[in-house]
């Protein structure tokens, strides 16, 4: 084997993973064959962990929500062709929602291109419109220099997505070992460097005090890019002085916890409507803030964008202030500006806040309480947040996705520490589930992870529950079986068919689980789900809970009926 440490040369393959390594990467997700195979190995020996998953889209989700985690760039490797294709549905993503992520893939050589070769693909183009930038490493020696520059561009500025591909002869090509070291010295250099990052001007931070000193209904509205920027401490030192009202978007929960007492969570539509002042710390105006525009927002509203990304400001509507700067910094000099000269917000704002918070959350209560049978999934997730409630802290991260199961979640279960709730994000995409759990388990050793999905959104990976039970992954996958998108009452239009958005109904998605052996739960009623995750969070083993819903319980396109 090449792999012997006597030899006086070293490969591709060795010399990509030990530079892997000295940048700082532990772990990379991926699918292994021609001409990566050996990349996985060598990865092994350099110890950075290697989760090899069932398909490209998965490892490629799981890449970018790594990166989201870890603040650093998560690597996905691919095959050449179609597994580098898979992967570009991650790699795109991660680009969307702002996850720093590289897709190293392996790529047929320079003198087979246009031949026909196994697995030929013009992938370096086909990469180009969903990647910050794009690498194509010609030569063994350029290695280190490219791999910098990939890690380098998906971290900088607002984070991303970033291609490179190593043609199979590049991987082949061998090394003397001294020259091996000169290189790895170059990439020890570049990640010793310190990084600086870009911090707002006095005046503005000035000028951003006085606004919010002025106003008389201030919010501020923490995006994931607060999460992002592992900004928890200045965020919550900024908020308890002013007492300030504040709205978490789904993926920007538990920056600070969903239970403090500024969350105006549960006073959504109020405060959109009311705020005359708004503070957005990495959000963006977008369908999931409706744009910033009425009829949700007020148009006398003035919003302040805190962001790294210049150019993101003044898309979709006018602000009043462009903040420019990382969101920690930022907000240490904004909080160390009002320490000078302290002030609250109005207390009838707060007040009027907190009564629509408590009338709301009443409401809700008592819709809780309610039993149906067969669970409805305001009586499943009340099952799970009881069983939440009584564990203790750090509470197990929570990846949420499908319509129904998503929109009530982020209701209902409440998300009480930073970087602990991932949903479809930015694109609303279905299917990233898996791939973030296991990436949120790899990030996080020791401590739990429920994976909440609706049947359909599970079935996009479903077979990753083998590699969830393979690497011994403590992630508990919930599935909300109510039998089809939406829920299995849709009528079929033609008598040969079953209706399009229906599946096999009460499936018994628990069986893979057992087929892997991992521990499986058939489960129809509160009590039956509260003892199983109860018994399975505390054996720490991968789990599946088939959770049978009413499969007339949910609404077609849960919160976004409008757009279908
Ligand atoms: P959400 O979906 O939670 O609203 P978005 O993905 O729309 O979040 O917005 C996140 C924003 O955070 C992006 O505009 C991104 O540029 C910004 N961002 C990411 N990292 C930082 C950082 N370190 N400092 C400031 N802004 C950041
Ligand atoms: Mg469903």
């Amino acid at each position: 084997k090449e792999t012997d440490s006597s030899s006086t040369t070293i490969d591709g393959y060795q010399l990509v993973a030990k530079i892997l390594k000295s940048l700082g990467i532990d772990a990379a997700f991926g699918v292994l064959g021609i001409p990566v195979t050996k990349l996985g190995i060598c990865c092994q020996q350099e110890k950075v962990r290697f989760i090899s998953t069932r398909h490209e889209l998965p490892a490629s989700y799981a890449a970018g929500a790594f990166g989201y985690l870890e603040g650093k760039p998560g690597v996905c490797i691919t095959v050449s062709g179609p597994g580098c294709l898979h992967a570009l549905a991650g790699l795109a993503s991660a680009t969307v929602n702002c996850f720093p992520m590289i897709l190293l893939s392996g790529a047929a050589e320079n003198s087979q291109i246009d031949r026909g070769a196994f697995q030929e693909c013009d992938q370096l183009r086909a990469a180009v419109p969903h990647a910050k930038q794009v690498f194509r490493v010609d030569d063994i020696t350029d290695s280190a220099r490219f791999l910098c520059r990939a890690f380098h561009v998906a971290r900088s500025g607002r984070p991303g997505g970033v291609y490179i591909e190593f043609p199979s002869n590049v991987l082949h090509q061998k090394l003397e070992r001294e020259k091996v070291e000169e290189l790895l010295s170059f990439s020890k250099e570049f990640i010793s460097s310190p990084r600086n990052m870009p911090v707002p001007t006095a005046t503005v931070v000035q000028q951003t005090v006085q606004f919010l000193r002025n106003a008389e209904r201030p919010l501020v509205v923490i995006g994931k890019g607060a999460n992002y920027a592992r900004a928890e401490e200045e965020l919550a030192g900024f908020i308890n002085t002013l007492k300030i009202p504040f709205l978490a978007t789904p993926m920007g929960k538990g920056c600070i916890p969903d239970s403090h007492p500024q969350s105006a969570a549960a006073a959504r539509s109020l405060v959109l409507k009311e705020a005359d002042v708004v503070l957005l710390v990495g959000a963006r105006l977008n369908w999931i803030l409706h744009y910033g525009k009425p009829p949700r927002w007020s148009n006398q509203c003035k919003f302040i964008q805190l962001d790294i990304c210049e150019e993101e400001f003044y898309r979709n509507t006018n602000i009043a202030l462009a903040v420019f700067g990382d969101i920690q910094e930022s907000v240490r000099l904004l909080h160390n500006a009002v320490k000078l000269e302290p002030f609250e917000v109005p207390v009838d704002w707060r007040n009027k806040v907190r009564q629509k918070c408590d009338e709301n959350t009443k409401k809700l209560e008592s819709r809780l309480q309610e039993s149906k049978m067969p669970l409805d999934f305001h009586c499943a997730l009340n099952a799970m947040r009881q069983v939440i409630a009584s564990l203790p802290h750090p509470k197990p991260i929570l990846v949420s996705e499908g319509a129904n199961t998503m929109d009530f979640g982020r209701l209902i279960l409440p998300v009480e520490e930073p970087r602990s709730r991932l949903d479809a994000g930015t694109w609303g995409t279905m299917g990233v589930g898996m791939g973030y759990a296991i990436a949120s388990a790899v990030s996080n050793p020791g401590r739990s992870v429920i994976a909440l999905e609706g049947d359909s959104a599970f079935g996009f990976s479903g077979m990753e529950i083998e590699t969830i039970i393979r690497y011994n992954l403590p992630i508990l996958t919930v599935v909300f079986n109510n039998n089809g998108i939406y829920g299995g009452t849709e009528k079929s239009a033609d008598p040969a068919d079953p209706a399009p958005t229906c599946f096999v109904p009460n499936a018994h998605y628990e069986k893979i689980a057992e087929a892997f052996g991992g521990l499986s739960y058939w489960i129809e009623t509160a009590e039956q789900l509260g003892k199983a995750l109860r018994e399975a969070l505390a054996s720490k083993k991968p789990a599946l809970l088939n959770v049978i819903i009413d499969p007339a319980a949910g609404t077609e396109s849960g919160s976004l009926t409008s757009h279908n």
